[in-house]
C-alpha cells in the first residue's frame, strides 16, 4: 500500500486547512461548521418528533413546542391544519 502518498496527501490537506486533522479527529470534537449537533425532542403540543439543536433540547425538555406549533399559537390557534387528535 502506499502510504507514504497517503502522508503526502495528509499533508498537502493540512496546509490548505490548518484546522485539518485528518481523517481520525477526535471523534468529540465540537463542531467548527454552523451545524450544530441535532437532537429528536418531542413537541409538548403536537407529539411529533423535532430535531433541534441539542442546545435547546437540553434547555426546553418536555417542555419543548415544535416551530409549526408555536406559529399556530401565535396565529390564533383555533383552526388547525393538521388533523391531530387529542
Ligand atoms: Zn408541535
Amino acid at each position: 500500500m502506499s502510504r507514504r502518498k497517503d502522508q503526502e496527501r495528509w499533508e498537502a490537506m493540512r496546509r490548505l486547512d490548518p484546522d485539518y486533522k485528518g481523517f481520525r479527529g477526535p471523534a468529540n470534537e465540537p463542531t467548527r461548521s454552523r451545524n450544530a449537533p441535532l437532537e429528536p425532542v418531542t413537541c409538548s403540543v403536537c407529539g411529533r418528533k423535532r430535531n433541534v439543536p441539542r442546545g435547546i433540547a437540553q434547555e426546553q425538555g418536555d417542555t419543548y413546542v415544535c416551530s409549526a406549533c408555536s406559529a399556530e399559537r401565535e396565529s390564533g390557534a383555533s383552526d388547525s391544519q393538521t388533523t391531530e387528535r387529542d
